[in-house]
């Protein structure tokens, strides 16, 4: 084991070692986070609709719990395959206007199971380079060949497109809402692109499944947009607040993963009280739009403040709000600076990130306040000047 020590010692000594932290909720006052005993306001979490602490959803999984037991007991395909599962992904077919939808455990084995199923030896998966570590692995698993495009640089997707014009089969794949930048993916011309070679196009809307479209559907709903997109995933441990993931498409496409992706077919069912815990959710996504206009109205003022304080804070009006500040050991004393004046947010670093790009990641919940957040920028300011980050 000597050589682990001696990685992990270089890792340290490039300010990249990593590390757990224990954070608990506090009762009563959401948006926030206890770490030891310091409450912090919470600008690190995916909790973007506060619905992580909700009673109703609470009482729906203790309710699953008593009625189903604690574990499914097996994969889904042997007997794990519980009641709820139906009942949640119909109503989830029907939030989608997709034919069909399939549960799966979470966001990661879900972009896992979805592209080595629908990819694989002689075929070309089309990935935007910031896209998400579950679609880089799931490529990896389906042994297809890996083509990597700028971030959203259609030119480069389109030259990468017409070079593998002959390849057995196409799939186009990019994240919505980029979850490390928090700017959005250019769909509509992905779908033009799509359809122009005959690709299949899938999006994962990790970050935007209930934060954008009307009943909280997504992105390429709000876009209107949907049609034109053959696989959408989404995750139920962020806007939820719960967890699991969803992929929702053509019946046939459903069927495929049923009997293809390794993670459906390979693990334990998820426990009933989750899939109770979803159900709610869902419930509350589709109705609670003052949720999503609050969390839009929190983007637009604490951007503004950002921005007005000599932040650079990147595009779009989604809940991740990105202050890239470049080398490693700064972010990190950035992150140690905020913490210790009240604020958790979270250091990026490589390799989540690219080299020279380490940021700290601000996400936004509809659970804070606008008094929290102005108060939140006032402080990041003031920390950023005494550390010299806004000098430069
Ligand atoms: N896709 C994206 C874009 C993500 O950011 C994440 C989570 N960080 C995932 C997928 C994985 O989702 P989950 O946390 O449900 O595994």
């Amino acid at each position: 084991m000597k050589w682990i020590e001696d990685e992990l010692q270089k890792l340290e000594d490039q300010s990249l070692n990593r590390s757990l932290q224990t954070s608990a909720p506090v009762p009563g006052r959401q948006g926030y986070m206890l770490r030891g005993q310091k409450t912090l306001l919470d600008l690190s979490s995916n909790d973007y609709l506060g619905l992580a602490c909700h009673p109703a959803i609470a009482v729906a999984m203790n309710r699953g719990l008593l009625s189903e037991g604690v574990g499914s007991g097996a994969s889904r395909l042997i007997t794990g395959n519980r009641p709820p599962y139906g009942r949640l992904e119909e109503a989830l077919a029907d939030w989608q206007q997709s034919e069909a939808t399939l549960v799966f455990a979470n966001g990661y084995m879900a972009n896992l199971g979805v592209i080595q199923a629908l990819a694989g030896r002689g075929d070309v998966v089309f990935s935007d380079r910031l896209n998400h570590a579950s679609i880089v692995d799931g490529i990896g698993l389906s042994r297809a060949d890996h083509a990597r495009y700028r971030h959203n640089d259609m030119e480069h997707l389109r030259r990468l497109l017409h070079k593998h014009r002959d390849a057995r089969r196409k799939l186009i794949v990019t994240d919505a809402v980029f979850s490390m930048d928090g700017d959005q993916a250019l769909l509509a011309e992905l779908v033009a692109l799509k359809r122009e070679y005959g690709a299949i196009l899938m999006v994962d809307e990790a970050h935007s499944g209930g934060v954008y479209g009307a009943r909280g559907e997504g992105l390429c709903h709000a876009l209107g947009l949907q049609s034109g997109v053959d696989v959408h995933v989404g995750t139920f441990s962020k806007a939820f607040g719960v967890y699991g993931a969803y992929v929702s498409g053509s019946r046939t496409l459903i069927r495929w993963l049923v009997n293809k992706a390794r993670p459906v077919i390979y693990s334990t069912a998820l426990p009933p009280s989750v899939l109770a815990g979803i159900a709610e959710a869902l419930n509350l996504v589709q109705t609670d739009q003052w949720r999503r206009e609050r969390l839009a109205a929190s983007s637009r003022q604490f951007r503004s403040l950002l921005r007005k304080a000599g932040f650079q804070v990147g595009p779009g009006d989604s809940p991740i709000v990105p202050v890239i500040v470049g080398d490693n050991a700064t972010a990190l004393h950035f992150s140690s600076a905020l913490e210790a004046g009240g604020i958790a947010a979270v250091a990026v670093r490589p390799p989540t990130v690219p080299d020279g790009t380490a940021r700290i990641r601000f996400s936004l919940s509809a659970a804070h306040t606008p008094d929290d957040l102005a108060d939140a920028a006032r402080r990041i300011e003031q920390v950023a000047h005494r550390l010299g980050v806004l000098a430069r």
